[in-house]
């Protein structure tokens, strides 16, 4: 049985219930996050807090607790739900209120953070993706909850026989619809620069960080649609699938259908990284 966190309570999941006037049902008023666990340990927890805060004032939300409080709150929703491997969902919305769009007066967040298995690393052998111009506001930087457009675009994918939407606008790449995009261009890696079009990937900013000590080339920059069309592979990077080759995009073979050895190389140097978090709990 599931144990989930809201509100101060761990309870089971079947007995966590929230009202019908909380702002994150009624307006998808909040943010949330999605953070890795091996072996128990919450993976780069600083860095999701970090997110998670500015998620926060990026839609002016206080938040509800401070760093070390988040870490023994999570750390105790792992450990009674037996640790191992998982991912921890966390989400903070406005809180109860009238229905109306403006805040109410004196706002108390509803935070609720539950846990779910890791999906198995079935793309690692290589996905489809579509492209599709990117619907979404103009603040992806924030990890909102609201994820309407991103269903659509995934859900467009799958209806495609494809695994992720990569995403953009007025000509350039943005991200995919629930991941970051790399790819490879003439041996050199490129990943579009952080900006308010895209999520700051916490997966994305490791692989920049591995590949650059490794001494593999690695940009952040813009990559235009063509040059995606165009490149020798392409990954998409997230929390809980890691780094997975597109080897089909709008139905045309990527680095002939496989995945390629650049790929090769970011997946070593990550894998790596993750055995050295689960032996020694820095990460
Ligand atoms: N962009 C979007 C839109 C996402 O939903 C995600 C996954 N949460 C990512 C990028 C990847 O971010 P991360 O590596 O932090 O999981």
């Amino acid at each position: 049985m599931s144990l989930v966190y809201l509100n101060g309570e761990f309870k089971p999941i079947e007995e966590a219930a929230i009202s019908v006037l909380d702002r994150g049902f009624l307006f998808g008023d909040g943010v949330y996050e999605v953070i890795p666990v091996y072996g128990g340990r919450l993976f780069r927890l600083e860095q999701h807090l970090w997110r998670l805060d500015n998620s926060l004032a990026g839609i002016r939300i206080l938040p509800p607790h401070g760093s070390a409080e988040w870490r023994d709150l999570l750390s105790e929703l792992v450990s009674r739900n037996g640790g191992g491997d998982l991912t921890v969902y966390v989400q903070v919305t406005r809180g109860v209120g009238p229905r109306d769009h403006a805040f109410p007066a004196a706002p108390s967040p509803t935070v609720f953070a539950m846990v779910n298995p890791l999906p198995e690393r079935a793309g690692v052998q290589g996905v489809k993706a579509i492209t599709a111009r990117d619907i979404r506001w103009e603040l992806c930087n924030i990890k909102a909850i609201t994820l309407l457009p991103n269903a659509l675009l995934r859900q467009q994918a799958v209806e495609a026989g494809a695994t992720e939407a990569i995403l953009h606008r007025n000509g350039s790449v943005t991200e995919g619809a629930a991941s970051n995009v790399f790819v490879v261009s003439r041996g050199e890696v490129a990943t579009p620069p952080q900006s308010a079009q895209l999520l700051p990937g916490i997966t994305r900013d490791l692989v920049v960080e591995l590949l650059q000590e490794a001494g593999v080339p690695c940009d952040e920059r813009a990559v235009s649609l063509d040059e995606l069309r165009r490149a020798g592979e392409i990954w998409i990077t997230s929390s809980t699938r890691e780094i997975v080759p597109v080897t089909e995009l709008d139905g045309i073979p990527i680095a002939g259908g496989q995945a390629g050895p650049v790929w090769e190389t970011a997946q070593t140097l990550y894998q790596d990284f993750k055995t050295r978090v689960r032996a020694e709990g820095a990460g």
